[in-house]
């Protein structure tokens, strides 16, 4: 039998008589002010927007479950991964980085990678990106980073000068620059690209032992992506496209999945690892570092209001459950702040508490109180302060991080380790991509880059020439530059390259 139609209301459940003609003195008019539906109407019309995310303001999401395959209880005690078989319920969002939430789908850029365990301990956010390192590796200059890829402030426009002074003033960028420039930085859908923890966490057993890993999700349906010219005719021929591909797949039953891995580093691996495996910028080498499957990730349910369940849905990187914690990357300690700030200006101080956030699988009991937009009994009559003696919720010590050392001086250091910015991408130029790979990540850098000024252009391509001779030469070439004077600044110590290059 057909639903019975539903009686159209006020915000407050009065039956509304008429939603086409507004209430006039006389015919034609004017309105009248007393006509509180048109006002109502109107009034939240005007209200729709939040502000959009600053960064990863275009993306896509849906729920679905994680299924552990793989024994790692010697390495954590979280409970969600305490049993071959067991499952727990997540919701992922997608994203571009850089662009407005109006912007394409197929754009070169970084894609966010976001999944939200909702576990029998809280909520657990593994909160990644489609390429295990990034651009830099200090918060500090984060904002900055970010303002080279929005809008110059005088024109407006996106500003290939911005974007390459500030990569070619920043040499830890080569190695990211260089996965984003290859066809990885334009991935088919987002079915068709593997997710990264990109950062190093911490995992300890309930005997208190701890360990360095790095998260990997492997696509199984391989990885794919467009070449320039397929993502510039696709942002074109639908901005969607990727937005559209996750909600077509998972309505039509053909599921995405990603296999879930970890690399394991001992903390006296740690200790004298040839580089610093705190490091953003840098990947564990598979040969030193094998990986080791968890389980599987699988996508089945899309949400049924995109405001309500993507647009509101909010991640930090620093909601972990007890058998993980953070790293001392600096990158995450600065992102444990940075996202949940975000939320609270975009979504307001109670955005834990809106469904798609809020711990679906075990209680919430704190003494936070009020705020705008506290929708639930906010505690009702139980106590709002701690300690009490009227039996309100109590801290369980068992749930702590172990305790961690700590040493050295207060400082603003420079980064001093030993290794350079250069080998890793070097080495994925040189031993990991094909010659197609390698044909294409030029022609992909000369299109963006030859946009630049050309003392930019010399600055960066000295930058390419520091990680392969081969790889800044044909840089050099395809932007017609003088090889001599990119080798000359490639010989320069950064401060005095930016000094021959200076504006
Ligand atoms: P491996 O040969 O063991 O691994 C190379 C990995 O590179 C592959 O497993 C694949 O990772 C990834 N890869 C393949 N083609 C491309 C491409 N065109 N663009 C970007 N990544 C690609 O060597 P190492 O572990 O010693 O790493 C060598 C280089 O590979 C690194 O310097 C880094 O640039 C890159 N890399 C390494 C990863 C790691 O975690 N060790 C992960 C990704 C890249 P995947 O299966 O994750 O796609």
């Amino acid at each position: 039998m057909a639903e019975k139609k539903k009686k159209l209301t006020s915000n407050f459940g009065a039956p509304v008589g008429d939603d086409q003609n507004s209430l006039t003195a006389g015919i034609p008019g004017p309105v009248l002010m007393q006509d509180v539906h048109l006002l109502e109407k109107l009034a939240h019309f005007d209200r729709e927007r939040i502000p959009e995310r600053v960064v990863h303001a275009k993306g896509a999401g849906a729920y679905g479950y994680f299924e552990v395959t793989g024994d790692v209880t010697r390495y954590t005690k979280a409970k969600f991964l305490s049993e071959v078989g067991k499952k727990t319920d997540l919701f992922v969002r997608f994203s571009t980085v850089g662009g407005e939430k109006g912007s394409a789908d197929a754009e070169r850029d970084p894609r966010g990678f976001a999944v939200k365990f909702y576990t029998e301990e809280g909520n657990y956010d593994l909160v990644g990106n489609n390429t295990p390192i990034f651009f830099i590796r200090d918060p500090l200059k984060f904002p900055d980073f970010i303002h080279t890829q929005k809008r110059n402030p005088a024109t407006n426009c996106k500003d290939p000068d911005m974007f390459w002074d500030f990569l070619s003033l920043t040499p830890e960028s080569v190695h990211q620059v260089t996965i984003l420039f290859s066809d990885r930085g334009t991935p088919k859908t987002y079915r068709h690209m593997n997710g990264y923890g990109s950062h190093t966490f911490k995992w300890y057993n309930d005997k208190g032992e701890y360990f360095w890993v790095q998260y990997h999700l492997k696509t199984e349906a391989g990885i794919q992506n467009f070449t320039a010219e397929e993502a510039d005719s696709m942002k074109v021929k639908d901005p969607d496209h990727a937005t559209r591909d996750l909600y077509d797949s998972i309505e039509k039953g053909e599921y995405p999945a990603w296999r879930l891995e970890v690399q394991i580093m001992t903390p006296e691996q740690a200790a004298d690892y040839r580089f610093d495996p705190f490091d953003i910028t840098k990947v564990w080498p598979h040969a030193d570092f094998p990986p080791v499957t968890v389980g599987r990730m699988v996508l089945d349910r899309n949400p049924e209001n995109y405001f309500a369940e993507v647009e509101q849905s909010a991640f930090s990187p620093g909601n972990f459950v007890p058998g993980i914690a953070a790293s001392p990357d600096k990158m995450l300690q600065g992102r444990l702040f940075s996202y949940p700030d975000t939320h609270r200006h975009r979504l307001g101080p109670n955005y834990h508490m809106l469904p798609v956030n809020s711990a679906k699988n075990c209680p919430m009991h704190n003494y936070q109180r009020d705020g705008l937009m506290r929708f639930d009994s906010n505690g009702g009559g139980q106590p709002n302060y701690y300690p009490n003696s009227f039996n309100g919720p109590a801290p369980d010590e068992s749930a702590s991080d172990p305790a961690f050392e700590v040493s050295g001086q207060g400082v603003r250091q420079k980064y001093t380790h030993p290794n350079d910015d250069f080998v890793q991408a070097g080495d994925l130029y040189r031993k990991v991509m094909s010659d197609t790979d390698r044909g294409n990540l030029i022609s992909n850098i000369t299109g963006n880059l030859g946009g630049a000024q050309k003392r930019i252009q010399l600055r960066q391509s000295a930058i390419f020439y520091k990680a392969d001779k081969e790889y800044g030469a044909r840089i050099a070439e395809g932007l017609g530059l003088d090889l001599k004077e990119v080798e000359r600044l490639a010989a320069m110590s950064p401060e005095e390259r930016a000094e021959a290059t200076a504006g």
